[in-house]
Parts: C-alpha cells; structure tokens; sequence
C-alpha cells in the first residue's frame, strides 16, 4: 500500500536555529494529535540535517535533503554527496525540482546519475517532474511528464522504483499561488501512475507515492488530497511556518 505524505520544502530559508526551533513546535504539535494519517517530512537546508535528525523522537516525521550531487566523492568542492546526506539520518532527498532543473541546469542526465547514488546509499528520492506554462498552454504536459520520468527513472528495476516517491510540481503553480484544480492534478497523477504501470505494471504503480507541489496550503490542500491518484503534497511556501503546515498534515 502506498503511503501519504505530506513533505515540506524549505528551500533556502531558515537559518539553524529557526530550523531547530520548527522542528521542536512542529513535533510538539504533532504530539498533540493523534490522528495523524500521514508521513511527515521536512526539506531543509544540508547544514540542518544532522541537528534535525538528532531532535526527531517522532515516528512519523523524517527528513529530506533539497538535493545531493551527481558524483559519488572527491574533487567536487562546494558539492554534497548522497553518502554524506545519508550519514546525517535524512532518510529522503529531494531531487529534480524545478528551481535546480532551470537555475542549476539540472538535466535528466544528471538527475538519473543522482538518483542512483541517492538510492545507491539507502536514501529515497521525491523526484519532481512538472511542465512549465508554455508547455501546459501547449498540451504537452504528459509529454513533458512522461519524459521526465522515462529519462531518469525507468532504468530501474523495480524493486528501485519502488523506493522512489514522485511529486508532480507543474513549474507555473509554484510559488505563484496559482494552484492547479484537483481535476488537472488527478488527471496529471492518473497519467503518471498509468505510465508507471506500462513499465512496471499495476501493483508497482499502485504502492507508488505520488505527491502535488504548486501553491498548495491550508485552503486547497482537502480537496486536491480528496483525489484518488493525489498521495500527499510537497509544500513549498506554507511549510515555513508550523502554524501554515499543520493543517496541511492534517488534511489528511
Ligand atoms: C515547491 O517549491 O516545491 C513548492 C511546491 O512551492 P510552493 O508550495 O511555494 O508553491
């Protein structure tokens, strides 16, 4: 069975100890009810990692890194290696968002590279594909999507496939507060899961994660998860604040 998670994505914000600080109100607020029917989980800055994970006592909230390199070790400076993130208890790591594919010229080629040393290292990855605006106004979405994930995924087996969560993020819903409609989500996450199940089959496809990023918050977040193909959200702007990222959990 496929699980729900909701995962925020900090980006470049926060400094250790406003992390430090998230961590602890959103632990103390997810002690404080006991339906939580979903897996948590925090993207935050490499330099956060290790402190957070050493406060994590709860079961249910992990942590993801926003990125890893596309090489194993060495004379890369400046770069951080899956084996480094994993050394620091992050269980996830967040790859293939669009800001890396288009600032940092993060090509599928890289990005496949990348997924294999994450996985390589016992890390999962939230892979994100997503078209931008001139692709959707084209009709090329599922194109767009579906070569995304052919080019850096499908070279897996599928026991590696299986540890692979995706979060569909179309580029001209993130961070402009232009939400998709959760029918354009569920025919996006309906594709995906059929485009999975060409390649791996049905059961693959059915435990398969697959998550919406793109202006989701507190308002929107019940009935894009109402969907039966949405598994969850990966939050950008509302995961900053415990008080914008709870209610998003607890839709659910
Ligand atoms: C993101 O960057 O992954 C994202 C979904 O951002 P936002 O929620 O702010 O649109």
């Amino acid at each position: 069975m496929r699980k729900n998670i909701v995962a925020g994505n900090w980006k470049m914000n926060k400094n250790l100890q406003e992390g430090l600080a998230f961590t602890d109100a959103l632990q103390l607020a997810l002690s404080n009810h006991d339906k939580i029917n979903c897996e948590v989980i925090i993207g935050a800055p490499f330099i956060h990692l290790a402190h957070i994970s050493g406060k994590i006592n709860d079961k249910k909230l992990h942590v993801a890194a926003q990125n890893c390199a596309d090489k194993a070790s060495g004379a890369y400076t400046g770069e951080v290696s899956a084996e480094m993130v994993a050394s620091t208890g992050a269980k996830y790591v967040i790859l293939g968002h669009s800001e890396r594919r288009s600032y940092y010229g993060e090509t599928d080629a890289i990005l496949k590279e990348k997924v294999l040393l994450a996985l390589a290292n016992g890390l999962k990855p939230i892979f994100c594909i997503g078209e931008v605006l001139e692709e959707r106004e084209a009709g090329k979405q599922e194109e767009v999507v579906r070569t995304q994930i052919e080019n850096a995924l499908f070279d897996l087996s599928a026991e590696d496939f299986g540890k692979i969560i995706l979060a569909y993020e179309p580029v001209w819903a993130i961070g402009t507060g232009k939400t998709a409609t959760p029918q354009q989500a569920q025919e996006m996450h309906a594709f995906i899961r059929k485009t999975i199940a060409g390649k791996y089959g049905e059961t693959v496809a059915d435990d398969t994660s697959i998550l919406y990023g793109g202006s989701a918050n507190a308002s929107n977040a019940k009935e894009l998860f109402s969907n039966p193909d949405v598994d969850g959200g990966l939050i950008g702007g509302a995961s900053l604040e415990v008080e914008k990222f709870m209610p998003i959990i607890q839709a659910f």
